[in-house]
């Protein structure tokens, strides 16, 4: 009875901590401006099974999107587990579904599904810390984000491990006639563990047995609980995020309302508002509140993979810019912003911005908005556009663009054109050809 009290009062902590992190996320992705995304239902669906369920762009490397396919998969299938689970904690009762006539064979799948998933997991480390593949290991993957994935790896492995114990140790009790301990018939790769338990009492059986499934348990509230900390937040927000990604082809560049405004009201088409401080907006982005909020859900989405920078061309030939670096600045920024005005209110300011204090100039500018970045984001990411706002910002708020951009934009201004010649010149190179003749 206390047994199954605690065990309640463990899952709805569970619960209640875990929503009250997905909430605070939520409001961060709120802080973000209004964006109108409701075009192409159909379409959208379709890109959200193909890219975030189906996993389509990670099996563009194989070995990686096949291991990712197994641990996402398995981990999922796994946990189908945790239904009886919380059955059993709640009531009292054991392997409530062992009256099942497919018990056994289920929980048989489980187990090569949770081989599976360890499997992969330890590739991953093995990858991450004694191969060292470059994209994990670049400067904007600290200590942090660096332990952030081995935590998550390290537990996974541990909770499956926990899984198989206990199936191990709940075989051996059933033979041994432990009344709690219900008939279930024979687990495929469990049964083949028994040897290392032999020699055991039942009193350790038991005990193994009680610890995998309280390890077990507490480990996956413990890791929903994580993951809103942690860059595996993804594993929710892939599927709204591939959902409401950018569906024009890669390289369009979305006008800006503000502009499209000023040129309507100069032309007389629509009339200017009246203004208030609320309505004086600024051109482009300075720090995250300035970004859409779908830019912001992209930044809680990044799984810091690295594959954007891997093929980043200006990354790539030693520039300053890492996409995957402004994505993780932007939640880091938002992090930051948001915390302090649930704290202090909306007017909170820490005299920081995500332009400046957290991305630099010099990162934006190397951009060449070639989206080879975008192509390769495993859920639809869309750094350019977060790129291109904050450097409209620098260039239409702080004319600070680089004096090449500058003498581009003073020329079209005179001239019409981006060359420094005026309008009159204009065909001055055909006079030799004898057009006109
Ligand atoms: S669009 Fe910019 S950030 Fe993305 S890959 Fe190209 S140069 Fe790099
Ligand atoms: S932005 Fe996309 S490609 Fe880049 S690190 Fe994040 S998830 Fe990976």
């Amino acid at each position: 009875m206390i047994t199954n009290i605690i065990f309640i009062l463990v899952l709805l902590s569970a619960i209640v901590f875990f929503s009250i992190n997905v909430r605070v996320i939520v409001q961060n992705i709120k802080l973000g401006k209004a964006l109108d995304i409701k075009d192409n239902v159909a379409k959208r669906w379709k890109t959200m099974f193909w890219v975030a369920l189906g996993q389509s762009k990670m099996i563009k490397r194989p070995i990686a999107g096949v291991l990712h396919i197994m641990v996402y998969v398995g981990f999922l299938i796994v946990n189908i587990e945790m239904l009886e689970i919380l059955i059993d904690g709640a009531t009292g009762s054991h392997r409530v579904f062992s009256f099942l006539p497919f018990y056994s064979t289920l929980v048989s799948f489980f187990e090569v599904f949770a081989l599976m998933v360890m499997t992969a997991c330890i590739f991953f480390l093995f990858r991450r810390n004694i191969v060292k593949v470059k994209r994990f290991h670049n400067t904007e993957m600290t200590s942090w984000p660096k332990l952030d994935a081995n935590i998550i790896l390290t537990t996974e492995i541990l909770l499956m491990s926990a899984f198989l114990s206990m199936n191990t140790a709940d075989q051996i009790l059933q033979s041994l006639g432990n009344i709690h301990y219900v008939e279930t018939g024979s687990f495929l790769l469990s049964s083949m563990l028994i040897p290392l338990f032999s020699g055991l009492s039942e009193s350790t059986l038991i005990f193994i047995e009680r610890f995998g499934w309280w390890f077990h348990i507490v480990g996956v509230f413990a890791f929903l609980n994580y993951i809103p900390y942690s860059k595996h937040f993804h594993v929710f927000l892939a599927f709204p995020n591939v959902y409401y990604s950018k569906l024009k082809p890669r390289t369009y560049i979305s006008n800006m309302e503000s502009i499209t405004n000023e040129v309507k009201i100069a032309m007389g088409l629509i009339e200017e508002p009246e203004a208030s401080d609320e309505e004086i907006a600024a051109f482009g982005a300075k720090d995250v509140k300035d970004l859409s909020w779908k830019n912001l859900m992209d930044a809680y989405t990044c799984t810091e993979c690295g594959r954007c920078t891997a093929v980043c061309p200006a990354n790539l030939t030693g520039k300053k810019l890492s996409p995957r670096k402004i994505i993780m600045d932007t939640r880091d920024r938002l992090e930051i912003l948001g915390k302090g005005i649930r704290k202090s209110g909306k007017e909170f300011t820490d005299d920081k911005s995500l332009l400046g204090n957290y991305i630099s100039a010099e990162e934006l500018w190397a951009c060449t908005t070639c989206n080879a970045c975008t192509y390769e984001c495993p859920v639809n990411i869309d750094h350019v556009s977060i790129i291109l706002d904050l450097r409209r910002y620098i260039f239409m708020e702080e004319s600070a663009a680089p004096s090449p951009i500058n003498a581009m934009s003073t020329n079209i201004e005179n001239n019409g054109a981006p060359w420094q010649y005026s309008a009159a010149d204009r065909n001055n190179w055909a006079e030799e050809l004898y057009i006109n003749e």
